[in-house]
């Protein structure tokens, strides 16, 4: 029998009723045998999660601040969840230690880790499932990035017996035996590394939403629910923000081929949107659309570029050297644009085109801003006849000035750039133009 790797986000461990939803899920199913968890999320909108909590408290400890007042609220939590499931651990204790070490200097990462030590423990023992501490299991290197290897032969050696597991999620150790975290959100990877280690038949990611929707709901009412869609898809919807699952953790179980499952611990009926190689259902023409503003455009126009030997490098290393990354480059027979995001672009951007200027003499350089980018997304659409035609009319239907046009050479996306006052407007004009 092949085994489900189940990782449970912040707000399905929030508390006692969550926690007894997660119990029901796992045991309904025998297969789920390895359980992920966060540390636990906001119960309710002003809420605050454990982990922001954390963090406070260590960054006041550091300033030699009282840190009493956010970590009375954890110890609150945590004893509160103790009493309404009935643990037997000496959870007061436990969360004594953690605070003494806080005030005596503890690292961050280790700190902010402690939220989903203390949930795993609660899930450990409410589905009397083995703990297992990420500390031994999942392994950093000095530059404090994960050594996959070795962390699977590790887990592949603890999880190896016929039970139910709990491995919390979001840390693991360097080779000193130092707690290393990953980047918030991080539990959604230890899950991936899970999955990946024990060969598992699916990688269920547990969360309060019943999957992604094709477009966001901000913008366009009532979208249609992504019932599949592929990793290389996934991947270009969440690179403009659709974030339903951590971007970093796609890989790991992506090499495998493991499927991802993201489904709704309060719902856990839905359907939920399975993360594949390869989608089946072909009925829908794309696979979701999604943007987002800030983004600027570097231009630039030279007459004969095409023939100028090393010139697209040229700018890039002006563009390397400012030491700002590009997100794009789109060009034409005699221009080249740089897209940019405003975040890397910061206050840099005059003295970039300054050098461009100087540098490479061309016959105009400009620098526009306030660009957004939306990516309309789907495998194979690129080479589908009418898509692009229907995309661009759609746009113009609406009156939205497309300003720039990147199909680049994979075939799963046409991204546009539109004056961010548009933004909206363009989805939803591309939206109805794909789903009806
Ligand atoms: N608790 C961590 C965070 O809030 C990691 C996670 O929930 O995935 O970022």
């Amino acid at each position: 029998m092949k085994k489900v790797v189940c990782k449970f986000g912040g707000s399905s461990v929030a508390d006692a009723e969550q926690i007894k939803k997660v119990v029901s899920i796992v045991q309904s199913d025998e297969r789920r045998r390895f359980v992920v968890p966060s540390a636990p999320g906001k119960r309710s909108d002003g809420d605050t999660k454990i982990t922001d909590l954390l963090y406070l408290c260590h960054d006041l400890a550091r300033q030699n601040i009282d840190f009493s007042g956010p970590f009375d609220k954890i110890h609150t939590r945590f004893l509160d969840l103790a009493a309404a499931l009935g643990l037997s651990f000496d959870m007061e204790g436990m969360l004594g230690e953690i605070g003494r070490l806080i005030a005596g200097g503890a690292g961050r990462d280790y700190v902010a880790s402690r939220g989903e030590y203390l949930s795993g423990r609660i899930l450990a023992e409410v589905l009397d499932a083995a703990f297992v501490d990420p500390a031994e299991a999942i392994l950093f290197r000095s530059d404090g990035r994960l050594d996959s290897d070795a962390s699977y032969a590790r887990l592949r050696a603890r999880l190896a017996a016929d039970q139910c597991y709990v491995i919390p999620g979001f840390y693991g150790a360097d080779a000193e035996g130092e707690i290393v975290t990953f980047s918030r959100g991080g539990s959604d990877i230890t899950g991936a590394i899970v999955a990946r280690a024990v060969g598992a038949a699916v990688y269920e990611n547990w969360t309060d939403v019943s999957g992604l929707l094709m477009a966001d709901p901000r913008m366009v009412p009532n979208p249609l629910p992504v019932e599949d869609i592929t990793y290389r898809e996934m991947r270009e919807l969440a690179y403009m923000g659709a974030d339903v699952f951590h971007d970093e953790a796609m890989f790991p179980v992506r090499e495998a081929k493991i499927p991802i499952h993201i489904r709704n611990t309060n719902r856990p009926k839905d359907a939920g949107t399975r993360i594949l190689p390869r989608r089946e259902r072909t009925d829908r023409m794309i696979a979701g659309v999604a943007g987002r503003p800030n983004f600027s455009m570097l231009f630039i126009e030279k007459a004969m570029m095409n023939q100028t030997r090393g010139f697209g490098q040229r700018v890039l290393e002006v563009v390397a050297r400012h030491g700002i990354s590009y997100d794009h480059t789109p060009s034409g027979i005699d221009t080249m644009s740089v897209i940019i995001q405003d975040e890397q672009l910061a206050h840099k951007g005059e003295l970039l085109v300054e050098d461009i200027q100087r540098i490479l003499e061309p016959d105009r350089v400009e620098l526009i801003r306030g660009l957004a980018l939306i990516a309309t997304v789907g495998e194979g659409m690129s080479h589908r006849v009418g898509i692009a035609a229907r995309l661009f009319s759609a746009l113009a239907d609406a009156g939205v000035n497309v300003r720039v046009i990147d199909q680049g050479a994979s075939e799963i996306n046409i991204i546009v750039g539109v004056k961010e006052a548009d933004l909206d407007r363009a989805i939803v004009a591309i939206y109805r133009a794909f789903v009806t």
